[in-house]
């Protein structure tokens, strides 16, 4: 039995969520150096361990509002997008450069929601994740504040994280924030509040918690971060809600400092072939050859060499049947080609892909990770 602890140590893939309270000082409206050159610390630890980090962070508009001077809240939807255009230039920098104190090199990216709930976008924002992560870059994520409209947004960065984690198939989510944990009461208000340190099924007691745990700055409160765990659990992601108001908070966590976590109801892996499984209409039909359902049996991926017939129209990232050539169901996935380009490639070798399209795209006309078989 996994402790606790370790659904953060263990993990292979994780997504660190930081909030505006952290990173900016509500006195003065600057950056907490300090702080983020402990947290890089903490985050080099769990590089050296072998874990692949991504960071989520907020803090553009607080910091933004600072430099224009734009003291009175609240802001009108003009002027916080004005803050976050000034403050995300700041910000990326300041990781830039503390970073690069442990020789991290930092990638920016800045998501609207299109980029994680469109397939098409989604399979590109998470190959350049993955690639970000595998060429050992720091990805620090963001929500495309300046462009993003009220009706289109995220609106809070504990959502956005989740849906990041959701994305690259992340095992474990930290939120760090201003509280340290779920508590059955209000901890601020005197009455008896006690912490709850794992959760592992959101039924209507604990959703009602929601209201009851106070966070001050940010957009997001108990009720997001709720949201978050919904989201995590289901994709197979462990969320925890820790403090992140003292020096190396991630240390911190490690060593046993409160917090509370969510236990994700299956592995990254299992909740990705789940979601596919159950995903509705399939846009077309992949045949293929009897090497290729041996293959696919043995876990690999499907390759355009194996396929004979393509049924379509289908655009890439579309949900695809996959059938023998006795029309025997094999399962369904997430196709790398549109039906027009996949016509084109059947048959070959994955080599000569680029050759035959003009672009260098997947290897996999499936990859195994986005296929559920029957
Ligand atoms: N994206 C916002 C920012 O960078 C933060 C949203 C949040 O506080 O959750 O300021």
């Amino acid at each position: 039995m996994a402790t606790l602890i370790s659904r953060f140590t263990d993990a292979k893939r994780v997504v660190i969520k930081i909030g505006s309270s952290l990173l900016v000082d509500s006195k003065n409206g600057r950056l907490r150096r300090d702080w983020l050159i402990a947290l890089s610390q903490d985050i080099a630890k769990m590089r050296r361990r072998g874990q692949e980090v991504l960071v989520v962070s907020s803090g553009s508009i607080a910091l933004g509002r600072n430099i224009l001077g734009l003291k009175n809240a609240p802001l009108r939807l003009e002027e916080s997008q004005a803050a976050a255009a000034t403050g995300q230039i700041q910000l990326a920098h300041a990781y830039q450069e503390i970073l690069a104190l442990e020789n991290i090199p930092v990638a920016q990216i800045l998501l609207t929601p299109g980029d994680t709930e469109e397939r098409r976008r989604y399979l590109n924002a998470r190959s350049t994740i993955t690639t970000l992560l595998s060429l050992g870059a720091l990805p620090v994520v963001n929500e495309n504040d300046t462009v993003a409209t009220i009706e289109i947004r995220y609106g809070d960065n504990d959502r956005l994280a989740a849906r990041v984690a959701q994305m690259i198939s992340a095992d474990c989510l930290i939120l760090l924030s201003d509280v340290d944990g779920l508590y059955t009461a209000d901890p601020k208000s005197g009455a008896e509040a006690k912490l709850i340190r794992e959760v592992s099924e959101l039924h209507d007691d604990i959703l009602a918690m929601a209201g009851k745990t106070k966070t001050d700055v940010g957009r997001g409160g108990m009720e997001t971060k709720l949201k978050a765990a919904q989201i995590a659990m289901a994709a197979g992601c462990n969320m925890f809600i820790a403090s992140g108001t003292i020096p190396h908070p991630l240390q911190a966590l490690e060593d046993g400092a409160n917090s509370t976590c969510f236990i994700a109801y299956d592995t990254p892996r299992k909740a990705r072939k789940k979601w596919i499984a159950a995903s509705l209409s399939a846009r077309g039909r992949l045949v293929i050859d009897k090497g290729a359902e041996k293959a696919l049996n043995s876990g690999k991926s499907l390759l355009p060499a194996g396929v004979i017939k393509v049924e379509g129209p289908f655009e890439r990232g579309d949900l695809v049947m996959v059938t023998n050539c006795e029309g025997q169901d094999l399962g369904r996935g997430l196709v790398a080609y549109s039906s027009e380009d996949a016509e084109c490639i059947i048959g070959h070798k994955s080599g000569e892909i680029e050759e035959i399209l003009g672009y260098s795209g997947r290897n996999e006309m499936i990859h195994r990770d986005e296929l559920a078989l029957n």
